[in-house]
């Protein structure tokens, strides 16, 4: 069976951390492992510089480097690994959010020094909340940081995970001596020396051996056995339906700009870590193995070169071979699609592919019809879950500023929201149309594409709201419902696909309606 082979060999996940914490430079060590890029330095970074929030074209520069960093694909013991990029900086957290509907498992990054930070923490809940698989990467290990016991206290109490240790440092900063390997059972010398690489791992099949005090000394040599006894009477044995059920989390210890520890964690991570796993539509479950294909779109990507406004949907295969020329069926719209040049990522380049699988991500040329959440396939009506809208943080209303292009701006919005950007609502009372965000930095992204890319000019206005939450009242009929609507009637609005939202101007009077309203619920996703 060549399809539940290549099933079997696909490994598809996202990288999550806090920026700063070492995304990117793990990134590309796990490229270079496969041969992926020849050097260092390859991998851009794809964060918004500090203070660049009205520098447009660092927003273009961006978003060109995230276009060419979305999927990074490479081999490496014939696995087909998959890294989906995942943005770290907050104003593009919902992309962050879509993005994690599309993978199998991620790795969390955590700065040994910093612990757990806020945007950690943000990102883990999501996958908590999914049970998406998760191995933690305890990066920076050359530099003074936490106790390693306070770091895992910390990560079980912040990130509400279940760890257990599968590397213990030996020492840490100006000590750092190496990685005890305790799913491999053996030890790491650290020698500061990037290129270094498996050449120096020594096995270790038990700590007593008079051999660890001849290599990292007498003292140190305790200080492992006791610290390691210690994490094995604490922490439960790992055990793979637990990590994959989501139950339990992984924890390695290392140093991505030396290259240390790196080898370790991708090795166990292509052993332990699941191929595509199914994915549950609204009318059944899909398994990879099933020979029809089926497929959803978490991302899309709009050209920047306005000369050739298309855009570029990447697709998540789902289930069976996703083929070129053949035609598929574009659920929403009906329409039957095909595609003549589909693309495939690489490290750094992306290229045209004829036949992809399950784990598989494909960039599609869109001229406009799809939207985040689309499903594709064989000929089936079936739509896949999962791709919910969060509550926006910061909201505004959005005024025409050229009479004459009202047409456009229409249009524009449109298509922004479909790709994600942002959300819009429709106040109930008036109709005013009202943009809601994750970060301040996407209003003026909205801003200068409608005017370089649509032609269309906007003014932005304030609008206090606190949140947005969608509304479901057990009785649509209620006499209790009917007053809520009354009452609220001014913080009102429906979203774009005719859900109705309550515009909480406060957390207090979003209290006190959920006191008063007991019978209708107030969600903060747009997915119940
Ligand atoms: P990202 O924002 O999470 O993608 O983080 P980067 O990969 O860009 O790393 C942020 C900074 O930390 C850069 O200056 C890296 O060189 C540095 N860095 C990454 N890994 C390590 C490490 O293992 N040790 C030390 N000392 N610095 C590191």
């Amino acid at each position: 069976m060549k399809l539940s082979k290549e099933i079997n060999r696909r490994r598809t996940f996202g990288i999550i951390s806090h920026p700063d914490a070492g995304k990117t430079t793990l990134t590309e060590k796990l490229l270079l492992f496969g041969g992926a890029i020849q050097e260092a330095g390859a991998v851009k970074s794809n964060k918004a510089k500090k203070g660049a929030t009205s520098d447009f074209m660092e927003i273009e520069r961006q978003r060109g480097i995230s276009v060419a960093t979305s999927v990074l694909a490479f081999e490496y013991k014939d696995i087909k690994i998959n890294i989906l990029d995942t943005p770290g900086h907050k104003d593009f957290a919902e992309d962050t959010f879509r993005t994690l509907t599309a993978v199998d498992s991620v790795i969390v990054v955590i700065d040994v020094a910093k612990g757990v930070e806020a945007q950690t923490e943000k990102l883990v809940e999501v996958c908590r909340m999914r049970k998406i698989p998760m191995l933690v990467f305890i990066n920076k290990l050359d530099r003074e940081g936490k106790d390693a016991f306070d770091l895992l206290d910390e990560i079980e109490q912040k990130l509400h995970l279940k760890v257990t240790p599968l590397s213990y440092p030996i020492g840490m900063g100006y000590d750092f001596k190496g990685i005890y390997n305790i799913w491999e059972q053996n030890i790491n010398l650290f020698t500061g020396d990037p290129r270094k690489d498996i050449e120096d791992t020594i096995e270790i099949k038990d700590l007593a051996t008079p051999e660890l005090d001849e290599l990292i000394g007498k003292d140190a040599a305790q200080d492992l056995r006791e610290e390691v006894e210690l994490a094995q009477g604490v922490y439960p044995d790992f055990d793979k339906n637990a990590y994959i059920n989501g139950d339990l989390q992984p924890v390695f210890f290392g140093s991505a700009l030396n290259n240390f520890g790196v080898r370790e964690l991708l090795d166990c991570f292509i052993t332990i870590a699941p191929p595509p796993l199914p994915k549950v539509s609204e009318e059944r479950e899909v398994r990879p193995e099933e020979e029809k294909f089926t497929g959803f779109v978490f991302k899309i990507h709009a050209n920047m070169d306005p000369k050739h406004r298309d855009r570029l949907a990447f697709v998540k295969i789902v289930s069976g071979k996703f083929e070129r020329n053949v035609p598929y069926l574009h659920v929403r719209n009906n329409k039957k699609l095909r595609f003549s040049s589909p693309n495939a990522f690489f490290a750094e380049k992306k290229e045209i592919v004829d036949v992809s699988y399950p784990g598989d991500i494909v960039g599609l040329h869109d001229t406009g019809n799809f939207k985040i959440g689309d499903t594709l396939t064989e000929g089936e009506q079936m739509h896949f879950k999962g791709i919910p809208s969060f509550s926006p943080e910061h909201f505004r209303y959005i005024n025409n500023a050229d009479p004459m292009k009202s047409k456009q701006l229409e249009k524009g919005v449109d298509q922004l929201m479909d790709e994600g950007v942002a959300q819009l609502f429709k106040l109930e009372i008036n109709n005013r149309k009202i943009i809601g965000t994750v970060g301040a930095l996407q209003f003026e992204v909205i801003q200068y594409r409608l005017e370089h890319e649509y032609g269309a000019k906007c003014t932005y206005e304030n609008l206090n709201v606190h949140k947005a939450c969608w509304v479901e009242p057990e009785d649509e009929k209620s006499e209790e419902f009917k007053e809520f609507k009354r009452v609220k009637n001014k913080f009102l609005a429906k979203d774009k696909k005719g859900q109705l939202v309550f515009l909480a101007d406060s957390s207090f009077s979003l209290q006190m309606t959920q006191q008063k309203y007991k019978n209708i619920k107030f969600h903060y996703t747009s997915e119940f």
